[in-house]
């Protein structure tokens, strides 16, 4: 195994040094050594967490989700609830220096699957998923979150306050802003140009270069249609309003103060409470259930959304219904086998992390979820599919979730092309997964 020399990789106790940064600091952007830096590593130059492909986080292209998706094609690796870590670049920093050390299965909850990563199917192939179940990854994600809101703060106020700022305004060239403040202002009071309230941004300069970018390429700020010279974008964005950034486009949002406020997140359970509250799930009723009794008939479901339990995944279905205006099996209609594991995942998860399974609303406590799910009718997924439909709903949100063994009686019933080995598949990784002390699993399909 390769030993890595490199000065900034310590993070031996990820929980105890708060100040360790990982990976290369970075120099790009600050013009004097004194200003506060604008990111915790180099996030234009972010390895792969196993090879030696390099993505640029800030590129216009938007290279951290180009890295996520070559992680899960090429290495098989999903990272779980990624819009959920502060700082990306970091974490891929701190991964790769620990995968460079120990196999993927240290650190990681394998499965098999009956497919390739581009959906063609193919016998027990293995994936993995990274979440913050392994505790280094929770203390990472905590510690994250920490550091970039102290970094963004650090950095507004200076910004704010700083009158070494040297840049000539977007249309009169040869106006002089002493702050960053005066010159967003000056942006909007002279040219009518909305980038935010100067007290709500953060990394200006940035803002300021990317709109200036737009602005060369001929780009509307607002809809990024394309125009054939200056004067008909001008023309365009001052008839149409469209003066201001487009609000949907997510690149901005790191320059608004408000999107690096610390949410009480009901997300980050601690482990030990939720191993417990996943036995309690697995074995309700019966308490000194043993391993005889693991392959029987009598194995019971757990409700998505209660704690209730059945033997038969029928009255199951119809207590779900009764309860819970939800009929799962009118939910899945049309979906795949491995659709279906996902949507049980995602509900699971969901629940767990007491958010909506229709709109993702974050509610603090089971009681205010249930209320809201009763109240707004939302026992039910989303239209568009896109919040169950992620890779990382592959794996099981609880050990020994029974209700994936009965996927397969969905298609059973209703036609006979449902795949056999699919249920068997999906048991086996149950209990693979998730359970770190399990065997360690052989790294021969995992290509680095
Ligand atoms: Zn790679
Ligand atoms: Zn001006
Ligand atoms: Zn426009
Ligand atoms: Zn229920
Ligand atoms: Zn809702």
């Amino acid at each position: 195994m390769s030993t890595n020399g490199s000065a900034a990789t310590d993070d031996e106790g990820v929980g105890t040094s708060r100040s360790t940064i990982m990976g290369p600091l970075n120099f790009t952007k600050d013009s004097t050594a004194t200003d506060p830096p604008t990111s915790l590593v180099n996030e234009r130059t972010v390895p792969c967490m196993f090879c030696s492909n390099i993505y640029d986080f800030h590129s216009a292209d938007n290279g951290a989700d180009q890295c996520l998706a070559h992680l899960y094609l090429v290495h098989r690796l999903v990272v779980a609830d990624v819009k959920e870590i502060a700082c990306l670049p970091s974490y891929c920093y701190y991964w790769r220096e620990k995968f460079s050390s120990a196999p993927v299965e240290k650190y990681c909850s394998a499965m098999l699957l009956n497919q390739l990563p581009d959906g063609t199917s193919s016998p027990n192939e293995k994936y993995y998923l990274l979440s913050d179940i392994e505790p280094l990854d929770y203390e990472l994600r905590q510690r994250l979150r920490r550091e970039k809101l102290e970094l963004v703060l650090a950095r507004h106020q200076f910004e704010r306050t700083d009158r070494n700022f040297q840049r000539g305004c977007l249309y009169c060239r040869d106006h002089r802003s002493a702050t960053r403040p005066e010159y967003v202002s000056h942006l909007y009071s002279k040219h009518f140009l909305l980038l935010g309230k100067p007290e709500h941004l953060v990394f200006v300069d940035e803002l300021i270069e990317i709109v200036q970018d737009k602005l060369n390429r001929l780009l509307c700020l607002f809809c990024e249609k394309l125009f054939k010279d200056r004067p008909t974008l001008k023309e365009h964005m001052r008839k149409k309003g469209h003066k201001r950034i487009n609000p949907d486009n997510h690149y901005y949002d790191r320059f608004f103060l408000v999107n690096y406020r610390l949410k009480q997140k009901p997300e980050y359970v601690p482990i030990a409470k939720r191993k417990e509250e996943s036995r309690v799930f697995a074995s309700d009723s019966d308490s000194n259930s043993d391993w005889s009794d693991w392959n029987g008939d009598e194995q019971t479901t757990t409700c998505l959304f209660c704690a209730h339990t059945e033997s038969s995944i029928v009255t199951l279905k119809q207590h779900m219904v009764a309860e819970h205006t939800f009929d799962f099996d009118q939910a899945v209609t049309g979906l795949s086998f491995y659709q279906r594991v996902k949507v049980v995942n995602f509900i699971r998860r969901q629940m767990h992390v007491r958010k909506c399974i229709a709109c993702g609303e974050q509610c603090g406590e089971l009681q205010s979820l249930v209320e809201h799910l009763d109240r707004e009718g939302h026992y039910r997924l989303d239209g568009a599919g896109c919040a169950w439909d992620q890779p990382e709903y592959f794996f099981p949100t609880y050990e020994d979730d029974q209700f994936l063994c009965h996927l397969e009686e969905v298609d059973n019933e209703r036609d006979e092309t449902g795949q056999e080995e699919g249920s068997v598949v999906i048991s086996e990784s149950v209990n693979a997964c998730i359970n770190l002390d399990a065997e360690s699993l052989s790294l021969e399909n995992f290509k680095l």
